[in-house]
């Protein structure tokens, strides 16, 4: 099966060639993702924009430096998260992802997953947190609905908790969206992120490799999410 940090390499080679979607035609770098493979966080946004298809890295223009505001907000440094997008390729002129290219492209977050093993999942913007319920067996409802909320889910087999915000390029256009995500990331991601803390950033133990197990879970091991403001996640 080879190391981590080998089929980690794979990946990327596999990403770099990659033709299963139009989006091959009109890219400039394709944009795999960046970060530590033992990162206790995974970023998931939608699909690089210009810059980041320019410079081959993940939220590097406009958005990016909102998002390296909001990680240091939840008391994350930057360096230390593992940072993708659903789709890798530019969609050109910054369009949404269509369902076909989200689709193609999944192998590739799935494999992310796999490698990466994240204890938290924060997917930015309605494609991401669409996606990303989607794998976890979840009805996706609305951002209005689930964001700031915490699901305690299996995503490629690994037990994550899945909070969903809005994309900070959003928040570029719409200032008052802007307030919303910094709570967000304030509260529900800055809590999830000192709980992951305090089982420990560093190598994972048998816990996370274990199926989650309990009469607790319930579908695709789903937990319902419930809001932050409320002080607690509305788990058992
Ligand atoms: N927006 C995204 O969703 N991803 C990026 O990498 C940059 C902007």
């Amino acid at each position: 099966m080879g190391s981590a940090e080998e089929r980690y390499r794979e990946l990327v080679k596999r990403i770099s060639v990659c033709d299963r979607c139009p989006l091959h035609r009109s890219r400039r770098n394709p944009v795999p993702g960046e970060g530590p493979l033992d990162a206790a966080v995974m970023v998931v946004g939608e699909a690089p924009g210009r810059t980041e298809d320019e410079q081959g890295r993940p939220f590097v223009g406009a958005a990016g430096s909102l998002l390296t505001k909001l990680l240091a907000e939840a008391g994350l440094d930057r360096s230390r998260v593992y940072i993708t997008n659903v789709v890798k390729c530019r969609p050109p002129g910054n369009r949404d992802p269509t369902d076909e290219e989200i689709e193609a492209c999944l192998p590739y977050l799935l494999e992310q997953i796999k490698i990466v093993r994240p204890r938290v999942i924060i997917a930015l913007g309605r494609h991401a947190g669409r996606t990303l319920f989607g794998l976890a067996g979840l009805r996706w409802e609305g951002m209005a609905k689930h964001h700031g909320r915490v699901y305690d889910v299996v995503v490629a087999g690994v037990r994550v908790k899945l909070v969903v915000t809005y994309h900070p390029a959003a928040a570029l256009y719409k200032p008052p969206l802007r307030d919303t995500l910094l709570e967000d990331f304030r509260t529900v991601v800055a809590r999830v992120v000192r709980e992951a803390e305090g089982r420990g950033l560093g190598p994972k133990t048998i816990l996370d490799f274990l199926p989650r197990g309990g009469a607790s879970g319930g579908e695709a091991g789903c937990r319902h999410g419930s809001r932050e403001s409320g002080g607690r996640e509305g788990v058992g």
